[in-house]
């Protein structure tokens, strides 16, 4: 039988004895998988390609046992250690070379009790798994924008999306975590037990342990929102960016409207001479009653001469994916991305500047529109602290030939460097790129401090470092 060789924390390749992999084979109720061997590739591919890594092992879980015994292993013997999720993550944590593959993609369990309204949900499970679930029973909990994100890294960072504004951050709704710890011992995290923990866990990413299951709190929304997208000339954003920031500005709780300006796909309800032309988008919904929504949209729905206005209601889980056809993997993506208070005067020309000369056809710049309810919440309740967000702008480069690298990677950099002066300095970690680690202390800001200490209790020898890394407090 194989021997395996596979990387430690120390960087040091080890040998592990044929006997151990065979022990661990016939403990696991998923599997441990080999280079070449089959479902290797599978979870090792992620949504971003330009991070082609190869693990020394992989163990395919399939529930927390598996999860307990992959982590023990990997305890025992001092081993690199990534945990995959659904594989979405920009900066690519969840492979690593040489090291031990935790994949949980196969955990997609989503199980809803309309009775407490609470959602229970395993951590290969995608945004859509729980979205279909919920929906059967006329519920939601606040989620991303692309429906093949993974709940566990989106909620470990934080989670924004559609609903925020009415319903908090995805961490605002979590109620409780399973969580195997770095010395594989599996605990609860919640208000009441290991509350640091739990408190580490709503915003401090993979540092703290393995979640194997989330329990989340649920509300009454759908089946329909009024939502859809409103395509404008580019010509134009100079002129109803301005306008943008009032409506959002002083927009209720249930509306959220993002902008986007970046190439027009080729959407049937886009005219055929507008395909490939730079558009602004205003992507709009209203989390409540739809009549109220109709009243809500009007003044967004006033602005300038639109190209196209395909607002009307929508089933929420369409909706959720409306962006997916534009956000496939596959491609090579680097992102940057900063918090506003405000979008200020200057900002807005910086952006429509570097908007108006995108580097790659696929290339865009998102701006979330956030606050509402997630605002309300103090910025010490849990490690998410970037609370006085009301947009967070994301350049999102995205192309295909690796020739083209440099040049994406530049483009991004620079509008970061120019529109810096009018942002607050925070940043959503589950935006961040590979290559911003000295950001993550930033990231957090004076939650940073107790994040460090929870580090040294939970995980004082870092096992758990292929993140954007919490560094422990001194012992
Ligand atoms: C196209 C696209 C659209 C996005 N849109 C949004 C959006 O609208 N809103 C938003 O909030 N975010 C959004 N994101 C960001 C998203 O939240 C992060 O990429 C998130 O990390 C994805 O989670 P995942 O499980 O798919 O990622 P993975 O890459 O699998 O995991 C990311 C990291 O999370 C940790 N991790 C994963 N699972 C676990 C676990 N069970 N226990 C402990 N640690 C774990 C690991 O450190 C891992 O490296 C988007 C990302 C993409 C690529």
């Amino acid at each position: 039988m194989t021997e395996l060789a596979i990387r430690t924390l120390e960087g040091a390749t080890k040998t592990i004895p044929s006997e151990t992999l065979a022990t661990l084979r016939g403990k696991l109720r998923g599997g441990a998988v080999l280079p070449g061997e089959e479902g290797y590739d599978a979870a090792r591919t992620i949504w971003n390609a330009m991070i082609d890594r190869r693990p020394g092992l992989v163990v395919r879980c399939l529930g927390a046992a598996d999860v307990m015994l992959a982590v023990q292993l990997a305890h025992t013997e001092g081993l690199l250690v990534s945990v995959r999720g659904g594989g979405h993550n920009i900066a690519g944590n969840a492979v690593c070379d040489g090291g031990l593959l935790i994949d949980l993609s196969l955990m997609k369990s989503v199980q809803i009790d309309p009775q407490s309204r609470t959602a229970r949900v395993e951590p290969g499970a995608l945004l859509a798994d729980f979205d279909k679930e919920a929906q059967a029973f006329g519920l939601a909990t606040s989620l991303g924008i692309n429906s093949t994100t993974g709940v566990a890294g989106l909620t470990l960072g934080g989670g924004m999306g559609w609903t925020t504004r009415k319903f908090g951050l995805t961490v605002d709704n979590l109620i409780s975590a399973q969580v195997v710890t770095a010395d594989g011992e599996m605990v609860r995290a919640s208000a009441t037990d290991h509350p640091d923990l739990f408190w580490a866990l709503r915003g401090g990413g993979g540092n703290f342990g393995i979640v194997t299951a989330f329990e989340f709190k649920l509300h009454a929304l759908g089946p329909q929102v009024l939502s859809g997208l409103i395509v404008h000339p580019f010509a134009e954003a100079a002129k109803l960016l301005p306008q943008y920031r009032r409506i959002a500005t002083e927009a209720p709780d249930e509306l959220t409207v993002w902008a986007v300006m970046r190439k027009a796909p080729p959407l049937p309800f886009i005219p055929a001479e507008w395909h490939g032309k730079e558009v602004l988008i205003f992507a709009a919904c209203y989390s409540g009653d739809m009549k109220e929504g109709e009243q809500a949209m009007k003044p967004l729905r006033a602005l300038g001469k639109p190209i196209a206005d395909v607002i009307g209601p929508h089933p929420f889980t369409g909706w959720q994916a409306a962006f997916d056809p534009l956000l496939t993997p596959g491609a090579r993506n680097y992102w940057k991305s900063h918090d506003f208070a405000d979008l200020a005067d200057g900002a807005i020309k910086i952006i429509v500047d570097a908007a108006g000369n995108l580097p790659s056809p696929e290339c865009e710049v998102f701006i979330a529109h956030v606050g509402g309810a997630m605002g309300r919440v103090a910025p010490d309740a849990m490690a998410w602290s970037n609370r006085e967000a009301h947009f967070t702008m994301n350049a999102h480069t995205r192309w295909r030939d690796p020739a083209e690298d440099t040049g994406c990677i530049a483009w991004a950099r620079q509008l970061f460097d120019a529109v810096a002066p009018f942002a607050t300095g925070s940043v959503y970690v589950n935006f961040m790129p590979d290559d911003e680690k000295g950001r993550v202390e930033k990231a957090y800001g004076k939650n940073y401090r107790r994040l460090a200490e929870i580090k040294r209790r939970y995980d004082p020898d870092n096992l758990f470092r292929m993140n954007q890394n919490i560094r422990a407090t001194e012992r």
